[in-house]
């Protein structure tokens, strides 16, 4: 096996693992590599995989059985992120094409174990079950020039009984905060303007680290001081963990966007009850209500599971009523489906799928009803957007984003990308908002 000089990086999944696949894009490119966006052409593949859903897990496998066996692949070949560690080495047996698996906790070992295999010409695997902190993250390789993802918390303690995330990403590890404000000021620094705080739940950062006295409000304002950070996000978040005191960070600083994803996952406390979420229905309604009332104009998004397992009409009713009531910006719907290894598995998946799909069709058509309200509320409003890129289509116009997500198109040239500029909107074009600039 040869030393590879070329690397095709595909990732699945959610944005955790594509900040994971810049680190590790990074790294290679630190080692001399070169990317390469044709799969065919490249000396090393590497699939960063995601396994909360069966259909994702269904598609790398299919994906991975028709690259074929390793001797008709020179390339090397390795499967890293969350099924890496919720199969471990039984994906060799499945994949016997595959030359190395490397778990979410080891992404740092990438460059280890690619020269292990390379010297020894045999398999190999890491997959810790826990994450330390010897991740290089000054060194991931963004494509966006505006925006980035920072990872503040990895892991989550929450275990939710339909989740996989507690055991392929482990439990709860906070990032020293001097090393996530290092990395904000060098992003200031290279021009970004938006960050986006990443973690299974954000919320619940610093409460693994009692000694750093730095819960994730207190790390908010840090950020907010950094000069050239416009504006910061995050995701995602534990309604239980959504504090007073992050409602108020999101009033008073000027760089936090008023936008919070608030996943609601079900609108009746026995489902909620068996989904282990910890909150009930008039629990979370009170601190939607505060967060409305501290942060006046806040903007929500949700993640609803439609059919889990006992689920009655009446029960999936009350999640519809939820939907309607709190009017949501957003709202990603999702049919329950089981995922091996998490406790919901021993319940019966027992809600047929055309049912699931009938209740998952009208949570859909409710939601575009209340979006197609919220958009027609835009027109003649002035809004700030951020300027991301230029349109893919029509590269007369310009795209970027309100602080509370929404994507806008309007006319400028390039010259504008990464600066805020008032924008009023005139209509709309499906979900898309379209505009003019104000005092050109
Ligand atoms: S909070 Fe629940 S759904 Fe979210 S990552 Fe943790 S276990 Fe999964």
């Amino acid at each position: 096996m040869q030393q590879p000089e070329t690397f095709f990086v595909k990732t699945y999944g959610c944005q955790m693992n594509e900040l994971d696949s810049e680190i590790m894009i990074g790294q290679l490119e630190q080692r001399g590599m070169t990317r390469t966006e044709d799969e065919s052409a490249a000396d090393l593949l590497i699939f960063n995989t995601c396994s909360i859903r069966d259909l994702a897990e269904r598609k790398v496998m299919g994906k991975l059985g028709r690259l074929g066996r390793r001797t008709q692949n020179k390339a090397i070949i390795g499967i890293t992120g969350c099924m890496a560690n919720a199969k471990k080495s039984s994906l060799f047996e499945k994949l016997p094409n595959v030359d190395f698996i490397l778990g979410t906790n080891n992404i740092h070992d990438l460059n280890t174990i690619l020269d292990e295999v390379i010297a020894t010409q045999m398999p190999a695997i890491r997959t810790d079950d826990h994450f330390e902190h010897e991740l290089n993250y000054l060194i991931a390789k963004r494509d966006d020039k505006v925006k980035a993802h920072v990872s503040i918390i990895r892991g989550c303690d929450k275990f939710c009984t339909y989740c996989v995330v507690p055991y392929t990403r482990g439990s709860e590890v906070s990032r020293h905060p001097d090393s996530i404000v290092e990395e904000c000021v060098q992003l200031a620094g290279n021009g970004y303007r938006e960050i986006t705080l990443l973690g299974q739940n954000v919320n619940s950062y610093g409460k693994d680290k009692p000694e750093w006295a730095a819960l994730f409000h207190d790390l908010l304002y840090r950020l907010d001081k950094i000069e050239g950070i416009e504006r910061i996000r995050f995701m995602t978040s534990h309604p239980v963990d959504i504090t007073r005191e992050l409602m108020e960070a999101i009033r008073d600083l000027k760089s936090m966007c008023e936008f919070v994803h608030f996943p609601l996952q079900a609108g009746s406390n026995r489902i909620l009850k068996k989904m282990h979420r910890i909150y009930t229905v008039e629990e979370y309604m009170e601190k939607v209500a505060l967060l409305r009332e501290i942060v006046p104009g806040v903007t929500l998004g949700t993640d609803i599971i439609v059919g889990f397992p006992t689920e009655t009409e009446e029960e999936f009713q009350q999640t519809f009523d939820r939907l309607k009531e709190i009017e949501y910006s957003t709202a990603f719907v999702y049919t329950y489906s089981p995922r091996k290894g998490t406790p919901a598995m021993r319940w019966k998946d027992d809600i047929p799928e055309e049912v699931k799909q009938e209740r998952l069709q009208r949570l859909l058509k409710m939601q575009e009803e209340i979006s197609a309200k919220q958009r027609q509320e835009f027109l003649g409003q002035e809004v700030e957007i951020l300027v991301e890129h230029e349109n893919f289509k029509n590269k007369t116009l310009l795209k970027g984003r309100t602080r509370c997500w929404k994507n806008v198109l309007f006319p400028g040239g390039p010259q504008l990308i990464g600066t805020l500029q008032r924008v009023k909107i005139h209509s709309y074009s499906n979900q898309t908002l379209l505009g003019d600039l104000v005092d050109r």
